[in-house]
């Protein structure tokens, strides 16, 4: 299949045209630069079955080719850069997921958008299903992140209710692994990254907050298989193993064999309190589940960071 990849230098988009390439497919991949890395495509820049084109899906987009596919990825995504690219982020999920939704429609492409578990908040149901509507601050800080995720769900559901549009939606929870960026600024790559320097790991709060971390590859199989049904309404893609911020914090330290400590510091705000996803409905449908656990998965990211902190 031919397949549009937005956000292609993201450390998800990277890794799903990666697999998608090993897998036979063709992939054109968009980015604009803005929190993707090219060394994160390098790898594929000489391969023939991939093309990249540097684009900004806020503006309207035409491509010469027949197009099976439109994964639309693109948006900054941690908390420090869609805070640093407010407008970007609000803009990339709306008029970009628009964009991309037309030319879906007159490729007569599939189309799938990556939501997030930030449609939930800081959520008053726990673990959170996709029937949970969410808590979420309209203007909150994590608005321009949250509401735009949200509004972009909204409009793939009207394209899908009014043109017959075959589209997806996966709601993606933490996920962690090879390709992030040690900037990012998001908590994995932060702890990894300081553990390895012997810089003091931060913890924000007093680190009794979850999250819920999933290994890329585990994501990387759920939307390929999101990809082979037809369902429409949002499907959670996450690992459920439920963590607080100080157990990751020590776990890091235990595994890196790290001298840093650790260091508090304040919460953001609406930093949500708890997040762990229901995943009954991907092992229903998909008859998915995550492989990878959290010791695992952390192993094989501090070894991806060593190597890029040594170039
Ligand atoms: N966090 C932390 N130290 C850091 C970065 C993040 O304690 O250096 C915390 C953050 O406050 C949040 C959790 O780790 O409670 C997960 O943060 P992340 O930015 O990875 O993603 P979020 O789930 O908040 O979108």
């Amino acid at each position: 299949m031919n397949i549009v990849i937005s956000g292609v230098c993201g450390f998800i988009g990277s890794n799903l045209a990666k697999r998608l390439i090993a897998e036979n497919h063709t992939v054109i991949g968009l980015d604009n630069m803005l929190t993707g890395s090219e060394r994160n495509i390098e790898s594929l820049m000489t391969n023939p079955n991939f093309v990249f084109v540097k684009n900004d899906v806020i503006k309207p987009i035409d491509l010469d080719d027949d197009i099976d596919w439109i994964i639309h990825l693109a948006s900054p995504a941690s908390p420090p850069k869609y805070l640093t690219y407010p407008i970007e982020t609000l803009r990339t999920n709306s008029e970009g997921t628009r964009n991309l939704l037309e030319l879906a429609l007159k490729k007569n492409a599939r189309f799938l958008y990556s939501s997030t578990s930030e449609v939930y908040g800081n959520p008053q149901v726990h673990p959170q299903s996709e029937d949970y509507w969410g808590n979420v601050n309209p203007i909150g800080p994590r608005s321009v992140y949250d509401e735009a995720k949200r509004y972009g769900e909204a409009l793939v559901m009207a394209y899908n209710r009014k043109f017959n549009l075959s589209t997806r939606i996966v709601r993606i929870f933490n996920t962690y692994g090879p390709g992030m960026d040690p900037d990012d600024g998001r908590v994995i790559s932060n702890f990894v990254v300081q553990a390895l320097k012997g810089e003091p790991i931060t913890v924000y709060g007093n680190g009794m907050q979850t999250r819920s971390f999933q290994y890329i590859d585990d994501l990387i199989e759920g939307i390929l298989k999101v990809m082979e049904v037809e369902f429409y309404e949002p499907i959670n893609l996450g690992n459920p193993e439920e963590y607080t911020v100080l157990e990751l914090a020590n776990k890091v330290l235990q595994l890196t064999k790290s001298k840093s400590t650790i260091i508090f510091k304040p919460l953001p705000e609406n930093d949500p309190e708890r997040r762990k996803p229901n995943i009954d409905r991907a092992k229903k449908i998909l008859g998915w589940e995550p492989r990878v656990d959290l010791e695992e998965g952390l192993k094989r990211t501090i070894n991806y960071f060593k190597e890029l902190l040594n170039r």
